[in-house]
């Protein structure tokens, strides 16, 4: 056994030596300076209750979320799969009265892949969802929408297209007895309707090829957190793969000039796929167990660091590269990530290069199902928190 584990770290070592020496024949042989940027930082590291506070919350989102899914999936017996496009927010609990609840919006509708035709919109409902753990806050006559598993069927009955009221309630759902979710109409329909989505990847291919090429720093910046406050929300629920990616971040709206693309970069959604299960052994557990088998040990953090180095070059990372062969996708991948990132102080700073490159540190020495917790301390304190730093520090510092 112990030989075995000896033999894995070996064999480890030698993979990360052998990147190492390739990034560094990829890049010449000058080492990246980071002398280019105007701003000097140095990592703000906050008080050990509030980091512990935001913890709890983490967690705390992720029970609800990880409950909701359970709901949604169990709701509609109509179809297999359904899609809900979740909006990404911070999900801080509302207190009403004394019942503290959390409130999700997202767009769902019966599962389509991309393109989907303006039927299909048709169909999908905006809908908001918030917890209520507590029967007599229903009130009397409450309509159990999982009751009879025609959730689809129930929502589209009271057309959202020609509803009176745009913030309709409709029922609840649940997933036990215990939890319960009360559904609402959400108001997004009046501004998105039937709008279709487009992927970050599609934004980046598109709009930020012409004049709007490099612009957007602090917008920028403000999703790359808006991730990874979204990694701790959901990652090791069914909400988020392992491998997410820019095309399943999707925005609404219509990007025509820069004062739009700014409004539309504050609504990032998950594309989340709800496939219903009959027992346990779900698809979902199986690849959340294999999400720590390989070279890159923690895949959420990767992907996200993926994500990050896309957002600062405003560019799929794979136009960003050439493919070597002879290696494995993952180290191909780690590679373009690390040689990539030694490049992104003269994009967004080298504060922002900085947070990169933890991710990609932490990414091959933590495993996604151990050190939880200290994995996301170390994420809420060196990637979230000093992007919100950054962010100040840019309003701080805007010349415009
Ligand atoms: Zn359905």
């Amino acid at each position: 056994m112990k030989e075995s584990v000896e033999h894995i770290f070996q064999d480890l070592n030698m993979k990360i030596a052998r990147l190492k020496i390739l990034g560094e024949e990829l890049r010449g042989d000058a080492p990246s300076q980071i002398t280019d940027s105007k701003e000097k930082f140095q990592v703000v590291k906050p008080p050990f209750d509030q980091v512990q506070k935001k913890l709890r919350h983490y967690r705390h989102v992720r029970l609800v979320s990880e409950s909701l899914y359970r709901a949604l999936e169990s709701s509609c017996h109509d179809h297999e799969k359904h899609s809900a496009l979740v909006r990404l927010q911070p999900h801080l609990p509302i207190s009403i009265g004394t019942n503290p609840y959390i409130e999700f919006k997202l767009r769902f509708s019966e599962y389509r892949r991309q393109a989907q035709s303006p039927k299909a919109l048709g169909n999908a409902s905006w809908l908001s969802l918030h917890t209520s753990r507590n029967e007599f806050s229903l009130g009397t006559g409450f309509n159990n929408l999982s009751m009879r598993k025609k959730f689809c069927k129930l929502v589209k009955s009271h057309n959202q297209e020609t509803a009176e009221d745009p913030e309709l309630c409709l029922g609840y759902i649940e997933s036990d007895k215990i939890s319960k979710y009360v559904v609402l109409f959400d108001d997004a329909y009046l501004t998105f309707g039937r709008s279709e989505p487009r992927s970050l990847v599609n934004l980046m291919e598109d709009v930020f090829s012409g004049p709007m090429v490099d612009s957007m720093p602090y917008e920028r910046v403000g999703l790359a957190k808006q991730l990874a406050s979204a990694m701790l929300q959901f990652q090791q629920t069914p909400l988020l793969r392992p491998d997410w990616n820019s095309e399943d971040i999707l925005f609404f709206g219509k990007p025509h000039d820069r004062f739009q693309a700014r409004e539309m970069f504050q609504g990032p959604h998950l594309d989340v796929c709800i496939t219903r299960t009959n027992d346990d052994a779900s698809g979902t557990r199986d690849s959340i167990a294999d999400s720590g088998v390989g070279f890159i040990m923690h895949r959420w953090t990767f992907a996200l660091a993926v994500m990050l180095i896309e957002i600062a070059h405003q560019k799929p990372i794979t136009s960003l590269v050439s493919t070597y062969y002879l290696m494995s996708e993952d180290e191909q991948r780690w590679l373009a990530a690390d040689t990539l990132c030694n490049d992104l102080a003269r994009k967004l700073g080298s504060r922002y290069q900085a947070v990169v490159r933890k991710c990609l540190d932490k990414c091959l020495s933590e495993n996604g199902n151990s050190g939880v917790e200290k994995h996301e301390a170390f994420i809420y304190v060196y990637v979230i928190n000093e992007l919100e730093q950054l962010k100040v520090w840019m309003i701080n510092n805007d010349d415009e």
